[in-house]
């Protein structure tokens, strides 16, 4: 059985942020950002497996400080948890004023991943040799978030909008319930 490090799997990239990558608003858009995490999270993957990978899921990205035109956004990219054939890949986005050297935290993520052969089958990754704390307390994450995401697909699959619960929940949010027009 084959394993690796953690090490083994760190991937890391900084880009200066350019004015044609930013929104109506001046800063960078949320797209570009999610697009070079794909990218690193994909670089991370298959340097760890050796083969080709694809993204499976993303976990929430919640963007903590927006980033200006001209900051350095570096990535830093780690395996922290293998199955079989997937592996959750975490990311930290920092983004750097190059002129203060103020580095603030952008976004943490997490993309599962999944290695794939020639033929486009699921192929087994190496296991993970977890050398230190931090990559325990990474791994033992990933497990339990796998395990809350499991827990409330199952809750949002049962969840009906006709119930009494339901349309009690929706008399606190701003929509207006048309119950003669249920066309479902
Ligand atoms: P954490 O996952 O709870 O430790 O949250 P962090 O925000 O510190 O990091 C998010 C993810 O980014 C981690 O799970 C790692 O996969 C990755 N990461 C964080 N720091 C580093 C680093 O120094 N080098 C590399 N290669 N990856 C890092």
């Amino acid at each position: 059985m084959d394993y690796k490090s953690v090490k083994d799997s760190e991937v890391f990239i900084s880009v200066l942020m350019q004015p044609s990558h930013s929104n109506f608003g001046g800063k960078i858009h949320g797209g570009y950002i999610l697009s070079l995490m794909d990218q690193i999270a994909f670089a991370c993957a298959s340097k760890y497996s050796g083969a080709y990978c694809v993204t499976a899921s993303v976990d929430t990205v919640d963007f903590r400080n927006p980033i200006e035109i001209g900051e350095l956004v570096t990535m830093k990219a780690s395996i922290n948890y293998v199955g079989r054939s997937s592996m959750v890949v975490g990311i930290r986005v920092e983004s750097e004023n190059i002129q203060s050297g103020f580095v603030k935290h952008c976004n943490s993520s997490y993309f599962t991943m999944v290695a794939k052969d020639e033929e486009g089958k699921t192929t087994s990754v190496p296991g993970l040799i977890l050398n230190s704390d931090i990559d325990r307390r990474r791994f033992v994450k990933s497990i339990r978030r796998m395990e809350m995401k499991k827990a409330h697909s199952e809750e949002y699959r049962a969840l009906d909008g006709s119930t009494a619960e339901s349309l009690e929940i929706l008399s606190e949010y701003n929509v207006q319930v048309n119950l003669s027009n249920n066309n479902e």
